[in-house]
C-alpha cells in the first residue's frame, strides 16, 4: 500500500484515482473543481482542498492536468512542500520542453520523477487498461511499477526524462496521419463505386491494414464498436488529437525533424476544429473530407 496524492481529477484523473483506491492504495485527491472532489470521494478518494493538504504524508504524487503550463505551475509549488525523496509522476500529455523542466525541478529538490503519459482514453482509465509510456531513471520506473499496474495494462519504459512524452506524441502523430489516410481511401472508394465493406475486407487483410482501419474504422458498419457507429461520439475528441499533433509539430520544429505529413495532419485537424467538430471523435474527419469532395 502506498500513500498517493492525486492532483487533477478530471475525465482521466478521476477514474485513475478510483482504480488506485481499488488496488488498496491510500489516495488523497485535489482538483480546483469542487464537484470533482465530491465525485472522487464517492470512489474512496480522500478529498483535499489545497496542494499542501493533498501531499501531506504522500510517498508518491501524481499529476493529471491539461497542459505543460499547469504541470509546471503545480510542480513548482510541489517541490517547495514535499520532502526530498517523494516520487513525482506526471501522467498528463505535455510538450517535451515542459516535461524536461518538470524533471529538472524534481531533480533539484532531490525527488525521483517520471513522465508517464497514457493512451487508452476515458474507457481505458475507467477499466484500468491504460498504456503508460514512461520516461525517467530505470530504478525509479521499477519502483513505480505497482502504481502503474493499478491503472493500466501495458507499462513501457521508453528511456530517460521526457522519453514517455516523446513516445506519446510520435505515436499520436502516426494515428492522426493514418486516420486521414483511411478516411481519404474510403472517400475515394465511394467516388469509384466501391462499398465500404468491400474496401474494408480487402484493406484489412492487405498492406493498407492499420489500427485506424481495423479497430477504429471511420465509416459505420465494418467495425461495430468504432465511434462511426454512434454518430462519432468520442472516443478520442478531435480537440485532443489537434492538441497532440501540435505538440508533435512543436517538437519537430525544435529538433529540425522533417514531418510534412504531421504538419498537414495538424492543419486538417485545425480545420476540423474550426468548422465546429472539436468535440466529435477524431475519426469524424472523414465527413469533412467527404463534404469537401462534393459527395
Ligand atoms: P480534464 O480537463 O478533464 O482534467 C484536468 C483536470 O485538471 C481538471 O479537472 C482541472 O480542474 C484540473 N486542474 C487544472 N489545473 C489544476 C491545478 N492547478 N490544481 C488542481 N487541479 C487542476 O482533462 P483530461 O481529459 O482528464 O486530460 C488530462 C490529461 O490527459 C491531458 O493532458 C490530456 O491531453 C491527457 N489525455 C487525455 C485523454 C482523454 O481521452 N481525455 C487521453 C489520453 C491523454
Amino acid at each position: 500500500m502506498t500513500a498517493i496524492a492525486f492532483i487533477g481529477l478530471g475525465h482521466m484523473g478521476g477514474p485513475m484515482a478510483a482504480n488506485l483506491v481499488k488496488a488498496g492504495h491510500q489516495v488523497r485527491g485535489f482538483d480546483l473543481v469542487a464537484q470533482l472532489l465530491d465525485q472522487a470521494a464517492r470512489s474512496g478518494v480522500s478529498p483535499c482542498t489545497s496542494l499542501a493538504e493533498v501531499v501531506s504524508g504522500a510517498q508518491t504524487v501524481i499529476t493529471m492536468l491539461p497542459a505543460g503550463q499547469h504541470v509546471l505551475s503545480v510542480w513548482q509549488e510541489l517541490v517547495e512542500i514535499v520532502p526530498a525523496g517523494t516520487l513525482l509522476i506526471d501522467c498528463s500529455t505535455i510538450d517535451i520542453d515542459s516535461a524536461r523542466k518538470a524533471h529538472a525541478l524534481a531533480e533539484a529538490k532531490g525527488c525521483p520523477a517520471l513522465d508517464a503519459p497514457v493512451s487508452g482514453g476515458t474507457g481505458g482509465a475507467t477499466a484500468g487498461t491504460l498504456t503508460f509510456m514512461v520516461g525517467g531513471a530505470a530504478e525509479t520506473f521499477a519502483g513505480a511499477r505497482p502504481v502503474f499496474e493499478a491503472m493500466g495494462k501495458k507499462i513501457i519504459h521508453c528511456g530517460e526524462a521526457s522519453a514517455g512524452q516523446a513516445a506519446k506524441i510520435c505515436n499520436n502523430m502516426i494515428l492522426g496521419i493514418s486516420m486521414i489516410a483511411v478516411g481519404e481511401a474510403f472517400v475515394l472508394g465511394e467516388k469509384l463505386g466501391l462499398t465500404h465493406q468491400a474496401l474494408f475486407d480487402v484493406a484489412s487483410v492487405s498492406s493498407g491494414q492499420c489500427w485506424s482501419l481495423s479497430t477504429y474504422c471511420p465509416v459505420p458498419g465494418p467495425v461495430p464498436t468504432s465511434p462511426a457507429n454512434r454518430d462519432y461520439q468520442p472516443g478520442f475528441a478531435g480537440a485532443l488529437m489537434l492538441k497532440d499533433l501540435k505538440l508533435s509539430q512543436e517538437a519537430a520544429e525544435a529538433t529540425g525533424a522533417m514531418t510534412p505529413l504531421g504538419a498537414k495532419a495538424t492543419r486538417l485537424y485545425q480545420m476540423f476544429a474550426d468548422e465546429g467538430f472539436a468535440d466529435k471523435d477524431f475519426s469524424g474527419i472523414i465527413n469533412m473530407l467527404r463534404d469537401k469532395s462534393g459527395t
